[in-house]
């Protein structure tokens, strides 16, 4: 059997087995619904009180301020659309980044065609919003910004502190995607000063189909989903209780090995990108080299195109993603990766690598040899290779 080695734990991340354990007595013995008064629901109930308390703790918030949704999509839709709703007497105006996940980009596009305003912010070539940019541009009708705190592709990691102050100074609420930081860098919504905060289960080793939403207590946020009183009346529909529970459990073993996980995934995630910078000709990084994920490597070759190359490296057991939207059906290049300013056809040579826990210092030698062979072999077969080897096309600035 061929190896399997699985580097795409930003798509999402196997679960653990004392989650998926936390789940099972909630499907068959414990699945009374939380409303129900008798006791096989109040039981339920209690799990879910608790359950709350959990991640309130995790994330140094109130657990009032806590609420379960389907998934991080749900939770970021939540966020813009029930805010600049609410708040539209205020000002319309949105402000986010240019390197957003779908989840937020797609939202924001949404507001836009409902009549809201949106202003994308730029980044630098590492990835990075600058305070200053956001500074000029708040404005009177500023209701809301949103800015990922880590993102997905590249890994980079934003001063949300710095511009969460930024916005409450112009008058802004603040609100942040982190999905991806949850369990790799310290989230606390009080040291963040955050008025909102996304997260999801699957990112962390808990089920799929179940999030949360961060909301700071006295925000006038709208409901999002209409029907019974579930949420506090603000997320309506019988409650995920296993997928909650499951949830929980990971955060708790994630939160638990926090320091032995990020150490772990540092260690391997720099050697990863030593080795591929010094072995690897017409390679670069994507995303700051300091401030990013403990474990995110991303990287554009040149000569390649990155969905052959992702094929490739599956031959031998690799799996990984790459930094076209091919599930949209098209193959432009991402949007994270055109926003720190990379030429469309280097943007398509890239491969994003996310490590997990269970990574071996093996599986990235191994990563790495198999990254050497492929791409040789795809430039063996590059005609635009080809015409830089004999000089006729010069050589973008890559490194
Ligand atoms: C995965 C992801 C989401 C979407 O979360 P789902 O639970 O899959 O809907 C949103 N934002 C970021 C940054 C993500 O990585």
């Amino acid at each position: 059997m061929t190896r399997q080695i699985y580097l795409d734990n930003a798509a999402t991340t196997a679960m653990v087995p004392e989650a998926v354990e936390a789940m099972l007595p909630f499907f068959t013995k414990a699945y009374g619904n939380p409303s129900s008064l008798y006791e096989l629901g109040q039981s339920a109930k209690s799990a879910l009180t608790d359950a709350r308390e959990r991640v309130a703790h995790h994330l140094n918030a109130n657990p009032a301020d806590i609420y379960f949704t389907g998934g991080g999509t749900e939770s970021d839709n939540w966020a813009l659309k029930a805010t600049m709703e609410a708040y539209a007497s205020k000002g319309k105006h949105l402000i986010t980044s240019s390197i957003e996940h779908h989840a937020i980009m797609h939202t924001a596009e949404w507001l836009e065609k409902q009549g809201y305003e949106v202003t994308k912010l730029p980044v630098d070539e590492q990835g990075l919003v600058s305070p200053a940019d956001l500074k000029a541009a708040l404005r009177p009708d500023t209701t809301l910004v949103s800015i990922i705190m880590a993102n997905n592709e590249i890994g980079t990691i934003q001063p949300i502190s710095e511009l969460a102050a930024i916005a409450h100074a112009g008058g802004a609420l603040f609100h942040t995607d982190a999905v991806q930081a949850l369990t790799h860098i310290p989230v606390d919504v009080q040291a963040l000063g955050v008025d909102m905060l996304s997260a999801s289960g699957h990112k962390f080793h808990g089920p799929k189909g179940v999030g949360l939403l961060y909301i700071r207590k006295g925000l006038k946020t709208k409901s999002f989903i209409h029907g019974g009183a579930q949420e506090r009346k603000r997320r309506a529909g019988t409650e995920n209780v296993p997928g909650i529970i499951g949830l929980v459990a990971a955060l708790d073993w994630s939160m638990e090995r926090f320091d032995e996980r990020a150490t772990h995934a540092l260690a391997l995630r720099d050697h990863l990108i030593e080795r591929v910078l010094a072995e690897v000709e017409h390679v670069r990084l994507n995303g700051d080299r300091l401030l990013r994920l403990p474990n995110n490597a991303n990287f554009s070759f040149q000569f390649v195109e990155g969905e052959s190359l992702l094929l490739t490296l599956e031959q031998k057991g690799i799996l990984a993603s790459s930094g076209s939207a091919c599930a949209s059906g098209s193959l432009d290049p991402s949007h994270v990766l055109l926003a720190i300013g990379l030429p469309h056809e280097i943007a398509h040579g890239s491969l994003r690598l996310s490590l997990g826990e269970e990574t071996t210092l093996d599986d990235i030698d191994y990563t790495v040899e198999a990254i050497k062979g492929v791409v040789t072999m795809l430039r063996a077969m590059s005609p635009l290779y080809e015409d830089f080897l004999q000089g006729k096309k010069p050589i973008s600035a890559v490194h």
